[in-house]
């Protein structure tokens, strides 16, 4: 990865660290679920509104680490107005992006989640950026309240 373009994705990871998009209680969610990442200690609850199969709304409540926070607040901006069979799309295309199962990720289709692909060089840090993904997979499932990574 070119140094400005890694410069570009950081920038993008503090931002919306710092001021995290669609952070809020929904007092009238469909789904409410609960992720939790023992091994960083990352927490989130995540709110969705449904009309049928469509995410028409998302936000969520908890503290994580930047990679956590960025992650889940790209991942409610992306989703909303999506069908839940496309938001499983692109769980599938970021969790092959940041295991590095794929090498050639679909840039158009994953836009501005590519800022997380440095997490695959810190095998660490991947459950912190999937986190929120595993967290919206249970909650379009609608069977369970709560998940954890271990
Ligand atoms: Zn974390």
């Amino acid at each position: 990865m070119f140094d400005d373009l890694r410069d570009l994705y950081q920038e993008v990871i503090f931002d919306h660290n710092r001021n995290p998009r669609n952070f809020r209680v929904m007092e009238d969610a469909d789904r409410q679920v609960e992720g939790f990442n023992p091994l960083c200690g990352d927490r989130l609850t995540l709110f969705l509104k449904m009309d049928g199969d469509q995410i028409v709304d998302a936000s969520f409540q908890g503290s994580g680490c930047a990679i956590s926070t960025a992650s889940v607040s790209l991942m409610t901006e992306i989703v909303k107005g999506k069908t839940e069979e496309q938001a499983e799309a692109l769980f599938k295309q970021f969790h092959e992006m940041t295991t590095g199962k794929e090498e050639n990720i679909d840039l158009e289709a994953i836009g501005k989640l590519a800022v997380l692909a440095g997490v695959r060089e810190y095998p660490a840090r991947v459950k912190c950026a999937t986190l929120a993904w595993h967290t919206l997979d249970a909650a379009l499932k609608n069977e369970e309240s709560s998940i954890s990574t271990e």
